[in-house]
């Protein structure tokens, strides 16, 4: 849940105030970038979400289905 939803609630009764918040508060909708990268497997969000190769695995997912999908460690 993004942090905003906490201040927008305590000024949920004050109309003006909502209008206000909501015109220069609320995070954009954002169609690239991290904020959109999202793990398969676990549903983590933003950083250290793989999208190489087609992936959409989490770095932590990705440690433990890498020998499923077919990833060998050379060192
Ligand atoms: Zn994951």
């Amino acid at each position: 849940m993004g942090e905003y939803k906490k201040s927008l609630k305590a000024i949920e009764h004050k109309k003006p105030k909502v209008a206000r918040f909501m015109k220069h508060n609320v995070p954009k909708d954002r169609k690239n970038g991290l904020g959109n990268a999202v793990c398969r497997r676990c549903g983590k969000k933003g950083m250290g979400v793989i999208s190489k190769y087609g992936l959409n695995y989490c770095r932590r997912c990705f440690r433990e289905q890498a020998k499923t999908l077919g990833f060998k460690k050379y060192s």
